[in-house]
């Protein structure tokens, strides 16, 4: 069995004595600063003056400066801002202000797995990434639980970076839940190939795939919501309860006898060696050296892909059902530019950030 780490394993006391800066306070960033706060940690909040994210960081307590002044104050940084803005910002605001001894740290290893950053070797280099969306960090925290998260080295100057990662992850309340230990590469690869494959890409291909043959064919596209859209969260709950088994004891016999007569002929041995392929463009970083291009290029076909994928006729038939179910958290937040019962979001109709905080997948997946 892998080794995992509980609060019993770690000492508080450690990352208590250091001066760390937290950069980003989105959703993950938010509950870094709070939780190691709460913790007895020293805080100080990196963010860009013109950021609106400022005065909440201030309303909370905290002190935010900018993100060149919170490296040179700290000892240890944690890197929360988009994975897509790491090398600039590591540019500009961390490599400066980098002194030996000093301690690094990320939530993914996207940029240290895809050498990005032109890191020093005299500093620690370390991975806490909880394996859940931040706000679920920080409700859980409060409610005296935890999310489970993975810790990895990449660079151990001092010989103690393990040691402070796993002291980082108490004060973050994670080694309440379990801290398994990995590496940037297994954590940035699985990640890859996992949100590609199954969680992002393949959900949400498998369901517009599923609603589009039964509308194509007649159906009403209520009942085809209802059937390839909603149910999957009952499904997926009583797989994350129970796992396979579990869902299979919950379903009847016939639903369970097309789970093993249709399955093989969705995931086909032609979906297998696609997700092979996939795997290898991960591991030999032609998927991170197109999405790098496709970002810094204006993310031209991104936005394009994006704003047809926000008014497919699902999003439409689905804003207006849900509007009838209140009690769904998604009817709140506004996605910018997305569907919404009687029109289209507009642009900009929340702050940036907030959206990766409310309940959704995706924001779990970085
Ligand atoms: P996010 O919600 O998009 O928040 C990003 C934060 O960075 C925001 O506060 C933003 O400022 C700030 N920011 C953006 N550009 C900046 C710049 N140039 N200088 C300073 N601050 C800047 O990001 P996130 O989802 O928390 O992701 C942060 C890291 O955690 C990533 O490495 C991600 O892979 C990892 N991660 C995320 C999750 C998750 O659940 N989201 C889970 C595990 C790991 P504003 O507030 O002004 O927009
Ligand atoms: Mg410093």
């Amino acid at each position: 069995m892998k080794q995992v780490y509980y609060d019993r394993d770690a000492d508080l006391g450690i990352i208590q004595g250091r001066k760390v800066a937290i950069l980003g306070y989105g959703s993950q960033g938010h509950a870094h600063a709070l939780n190691l706060r709460d913790s007895g940690v020293t805080v100080r909040v990196g963010l860009q003056p013109t950021s609106a994210s400022c005065a909440r960081v201030r309303a909370q307590g905290l002190t935010v400066v900018e993100p060149a002044a919170a490296c040179d104050w700290a000892d240890v940084i944690m890197v929360l801002v988009p994975d897509t803005v790491q090398a600039a910002l590591f540019k500009d605001a961390i490599r400066p202000n980098l002194r030996s001894g000093d301690t690094l740290m990320f939530a993914h290893g996207f940029n240290v797995r895809f050498g990005t950053l032109d890191m020093p070797g005299d500093v620690d280099v370390s991975m806490i990434a909880p394996k859940a969306p931040g706000h679920r960090v920080r409700e859980l925290f409060e409610e005296g639980a935890g999310t489970p998260a993975l810790l990895a080295v990449h660079q151990d100057a001092s010989g103690a970076a393990h040691a402070l990662a796993l002291s980082y992850a108490k004060a973050l309340g994670v080694t309440r839940a379990g801290v398994i230990e990995t590496t940037f590469a297994e954590e940035t690869e699985t990640d890859l190939f996992g949100e590609q494959a199954v969680l992002c890409g393949g959900v949400s291909a498998l369901v517009k795939a599923g609603f589009e043959t039964l509308t194509d064919a007649g159906y009403q596209p209520e009942v085809a919501y209802f059937e390839c859209l909603h149910e999957l969260k009952l499904i997926v709950d009583l797989m994350y309860q129970g796992g396979l088994n579990y869902m299979r004891y919950s379903v009847s016999d016939t639903a369970e006898h097309g789970d093993y007569t249709g399955g093989p002929r969705i995931v086909t041995e032609e979906t297998r060696k696609e997700m092979r392929r996939m795997l290898a463009e991960i591991q030999d970083g032609t998927y991170a050296r197109r999405w790098i291009e496709e970002d810094r290029g204006g993310r031209h076909w991104f936005n394009e892909v994006r704003a047809r994928e926000q008014r497919h006729p699902i999003e439409e038939v689905g804003a207006s059902l849900r509007s009838m179910m209140p009690f769904l958290k998604s009817s709140g937040p506004q996605i910018p530019g997305a569907v919404v019962p009687g029109g289209i979001a507009a642009e900009n109709a929340h702050p940036a950030g907030e959206f990766a905080q409310v309940g959704n997948g995706a924001a779990a997946l970085e």
